[in-house]
């Protein structure tokens, strides 16, 4: 398969960040989607020596324990007791369909949305097809908790507000100053009575990090009175070939109507692949997510050496995403060109445009990298992208 894309190609026309995914599946090097393409751990491989076990274990067993399980195991990890305690965590098969069911909610009820940017253009997306009209507030509106509230007050116009904690493709997160971030949203979110919407599915890579203490948000969420949705995943934490659950909790005002709404797209989530993600999670717990980590840490300090001295700028991220992010430091290399001669060398980056939906030419200045990939694999690549941007040096 050609990985060279020709400008006068229609190929060369991708509208979003999947087709470019799409294409990226296809290259040699593949550094676009956030998936989990790294190998098993030790302990990892260990599970996928017992699968025949664990799919006979979901036959013979109830649904509801499967589900009760993973869900357990999951907010056990995630360290939050008021989420478990609730018991009323709506599981679905991505983390995508329970953004459709945060859409569906915001639409039926006629809620406009005020949306972080940049971020992930699969949330714009799936809104916008969904018929919710959307508008952009800036993530720095949060970098400084004394600022939030104020800006928030000054910038949201809409009945709700969504934000992505940490950020894709940045790795911002409210939890660089503790729990005032996160405090200081629901306190606007409360004052002003809009409805928050946090899209958690980067939350693992704050996990076991030192600097940031993952405190019970559900907690914070549910004392508040506010009116809340909060989207969780797997999908971009584990190396499980796609087999992914992901989840939707809502606060009590609104569960029933969202309920509704879960049950009209479907019943229930494989019981063998929860069986399975429960011994994942599980096995993340005991080795306080090392294995999730260590591949990241890696890749990313390979990624650091490799664009040291080059056009590249690595954003330091606050929390250790999958992702790393990067400035162009170039008078006029934009980052659809440079996507384009990576491509050709056979390495596929994103190039941030789409992460900035509402003003996509602001993304032109940033590429970003997805590093849950085998180290070796990223080692080679690092190579390859040097050769291109020393090309390009200033
Ligand atoms: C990948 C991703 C999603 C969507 O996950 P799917 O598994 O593709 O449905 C949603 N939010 C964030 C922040 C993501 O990175």
């Amino acid at each position: 398969m050609t990985t060279h894309i020709s400008p006068d190609s229609p190929d060369n026309q991708l509208l979003d960040l999947t087709q470019h995914e799409i294409q990226a599946l296809r290259t040699r090097f593949n550094l676009a989607d956030a998936h989990t393409h790294q190998q098993q751990s030790d302990s990892q491989r260990e599970i996928v020596a017992r699968l025949p076990e664990l799919w006979y274990e979901a036959e013979r067993g109830l649904q509801a324990t499967a589900e009760e399980r993973f869900i357990e195991a999951f907010f056990t990890l995630h360290r939050q007791d008021t989420a478990l305690a609730k018991k009323k965590t709506l599981l679905s098969y991505a983390a995508s369909i329970s953004t459709m069911v945060a859409g569906m909610y915001l639409k039926q009820q006629r809620k406009s949305v005020t949306l972080v940017e940049p971020c992930f253009d699969n949330l714009y997306d799936v809104l916008n097809n969904m018929g919710v009209p959307m508008y952009p507030i800036e993530e720095s509106a949060l970098h400084d908790p004394d600022r939030i509230y104020s800006e928030l007050k000054r910038l949201v116009r809409t009945d709700a507000l969504f934000l992505v904690d940490p950020n894709n493709p940045t790795g911002f997160t409210l939890l660089q100053h503790g729990r005032k971030g996160f405090e200081e949203v629901v306190r606007f979110c409360k004052d002003h009575n809009k409805l928050l919407v946090i899209d958690f599915c980067f939350a693992s890579f704050t996990l076991y990090d030192e600097k940031l203490a993952r405190f019970d948000i559900y907690e914070l969420l549910e004392s508040s009175g506010i009116s809340y949705l909060a989207i969780e995943d797997t999908g971009k934490t584990w190396p499980v070939q796609d087999a992914k659950a992901a989840m939707i909790t809502a606060s009590d005002d609104i569960r029933e109507d969202v309920y509704n709404l879960h049950t009209s797209v479907l019943l229930n989530v494989s019981p063998f692949v929860l069986n399975m993600l429960t011994q994942y999670v599980q096995d993340s717990t005991r080795d306080q997510l090392s294995s999730v980590r260590e591949v990241l840490t890696q890749n990313r300090e390979a990624i650091r050496k490799a664009i040291d001295g080059t056009i590249l700028e690595y954003q330091e991220p606050v929390a250790g995403v999958s992702v790393a992010w990067a400035r162009i430091n170039h008078p006029d290399l934009t980052a659809t060109e440079l996507q384009r001669l990576l491509a050709e060398a056979e390495v596929y980056v994103l190039p941030g445009r789409f992460f900035y939906w509402s003003q996509p030419d602001r993304g032109e200045a940033f590429v970003r990298f997805a590093l849950a990939r085998d180290p070796q694999v990223f080692s080679d690549a690092m190579a390859r992208m040097r050769e291109v941007l020393d090309r390009h040096a200033v």
